[in-house]
């Protein structure tokens, strides 16, 4: 049960249910499908949701750190990252940096996160190391969102453990269905016997292309997988957004007004209206 306390920094960012709670939501963008819209998701929902006036926290738990880098932070010259919070050897909040939106902050990822799945094997509590991280700062965002790599390994299973509800990009093609079998069965698994609370927060349909006639019949299947569960807001294909994160900018800023940047926008809505009647389903 989430406690009722008000947070401190409600009066900052707005009147809204989210900041009513102490807790963040923890909200894991996943998908074991490699290139299907995961960081571009979680990045720019990140920056729309803090220039809505949330806090918001974006973790990387991608060893390419592609979140690391498109929000303009070089990860070679780190000296801290995620992969030293989640093997206790730093504290959460002494990895954690701003970034150049307001409200935004990020947990950086580093290449040795690849070696974070063996190392994490051998370790006491190895599905609860990022819960426990993120304990220290849950009180501090109104929204924590977790980047998962393209796999169902150690790490996505961490992310599963500590989150509240999982995202998931899909992308309009038709391959894109393969494994998202498998991807259901790992988040019902850990449900069962990891995290009781853990939930399907819905599908988003990544780079949309409404001229292609196979994108329709996607999303026909699409709703066989997650019925009522997929975002009225699709994301469209545009190079624009490809081209954002080698600018380090999310597409607000990079391309304000677009297709694209209106329709993460759009997305971020749809994410804070569900996660605030889920708060107050649980009133
Ligand atoms: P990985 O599984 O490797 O982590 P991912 O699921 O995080 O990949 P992204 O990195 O977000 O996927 O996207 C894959 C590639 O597609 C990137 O080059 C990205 O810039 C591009 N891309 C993502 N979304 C779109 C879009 N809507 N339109 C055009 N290009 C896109
Ligand atoms: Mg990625």
């Amino acid at each position: 049960m989430l406690q009722y306390t008000l947070n401190p920094y409600a009066c900052q960012s707005g009147f809204s249910l989210i900041n009513y709670y102490t807790m963040a939501v923890v909200i894991a963008i996943a998908n074991q499908k490699g290139g299907v819209g995961k960081t571009t998701t979680a990045v720019n929902i990140a920056a729309s949701m803090a220039a809505a006036g949330k806090y918001v926290l974006l973790i990387d738990l991608d060893s390419q750190a592609n979140a690391t880098s498109g929000l303009g932070i070089d990860h070679k010259t780190l000296e801290t990252s995620i992969y030293d919070a989640l093997l206790g050897r730093s504290t959460m909040r002494s990895v954690i940096q701003p970034t150049n939106y307001t409200g935004l902050k990020i947990a950086p990822a580093h290449s040795a996160l690849a070696g974070a799945q063996v190392e994490l094997v051998e370790i006491d509590r190895r599905e609860h190391r990022l819960t426990d991280a993120l304990l220290e700062v849950r009180n501090d965002y109104d929204v924590i969102l977790l980047d998962c790599p393209p796999s169902l390994g150690l790490i996505t299973v961490n992310a599963f453990t500590a989150a509240d509800a999982v995202l998931i990009p899909v992308q309009a093609e038709y391959y894109a269905l393969e494994g998202l079998g498998q991807l259901l069965e790992t988040v019902a698994l850990v449900k069962e016997n990891l995290n009781p609370k853990l939930e399907i927060m819905g599908a988003v349909i990544t780079m949309f292309d409404g001229r292609v006639r196979l994108s329709q019949s996607v999303l026909e299947e699409l709703y066989k997988y997650f019925p009522n569960k997929i975002f009225r807001s699709v994301i469209p294909r545009t190079v624009r957004l490809a081209e954002a994160p080698s600018f380090g900018q999310a597409i607000i800023s990079y391309d304000p007004g677009s297709k694209a940047s209106s329709a993460y926008e759009r997305l971020s809505r749809e994410l804070i209206e569900a996660i605030e009647d889920r708060l107050k389903l649980e009133l």
